[in-house]
């Protein structure tokens, strides 16, 4: 028990120095337990900041990168928030533990009910759907923040959308093998585009994402 809280300790000091200096965030992967969503073979590493595997050749994202995507989103309690990929359904906890109302769309099913049980085992209120998310959401829209935690080519419009007004979409957008990290946010003008560089995660594949 000990030792994990040292484990955890070490890697959101980590977290810190490489730029993460949202408090809150850095709390909330603090109190969540990495471990409980990757399998018992791997809990050794949970608090390593590194994406491990999970299921259907998925990915739980490194700690740094759920970390600096949900920093950068600027989440307030109440904000309504649109996931796409709920994979193991950390990130889903990380934004619900700030206090945002979260939705979450993942088109595997096995990971679907995985994170579906295991979200409610730990008390988690996150709001799952089973489906192509590059369409997003459409019945509980528009949204104050969108995330997306699969590659993409480029942003799916149903995403942009779906976004209020003043809202912040953060995606990784690039080829198959190496994206950059996208954040757009939607004003009354248009869209204001920032990158981030070098980024790797599993691809978005859907409707408006890639074919396979
Ligand atoms: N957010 C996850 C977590 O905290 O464990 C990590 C997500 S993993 C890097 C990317 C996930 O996106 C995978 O579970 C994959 O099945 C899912 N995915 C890929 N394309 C998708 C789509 N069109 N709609 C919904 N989920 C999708």
């Amino acid at each position: 028990m000990l030792l994990l809280e040292e484990e955890k300790r070490k890697l959101v000091e980590s977290l810190w120095s490489k730029g993460i200096k949202d408090e809150n965030v850095l709390k909330a992967i603090y109190d969540i337990p990495r471990e409980k969503f990757i399998s018992n073979a791997l809990r050794k590493f949970a608090y390593d900041d590194n994406a491990l595997p999970i299921e259907c050749a998925q990915t739980i994202s490194q700690p740094f990168t759920v970390a600096f995507m949900t920093q950068t989103l600027e989440v307030k309690p109440g904000d309504k928030i649109l996931e796409i990929g709920t994979g193991s359904g950390y990130q889903a906890a990380v934004l619900n533990r700030l206090g945002a109302d979260v939705y979450s769309v993942e088109r595997i099913e096995k990971l679907y009910e995985n994170a579906l049980s295991l979200l409610s085992e730990l008390d988690y209120k996150v709001n799952l759907k089973l489906d192509d998310g590059t369409l997003g959401w459409e019945e509980n829209a528009p949204y104050d923040k969108i995330i997306v935690t699969a590659g993409a080519p480029d942003v799916p419009q149903h995403l942009l959308e779906q976004l209020i007004t003043g809202g912040k979409l953060v995606i990784p957008v690039g080829d198959q093998d190496m994206q950059r990290l996208l954040v757009v946010t939607k004003t009354d003008a248009g869209i204001e585009k920032k990158y981030y560089d070098k980024f790797k995660f599993v691809p978005l594949i859907g409707e408006e994402g890639w074919k396979s």
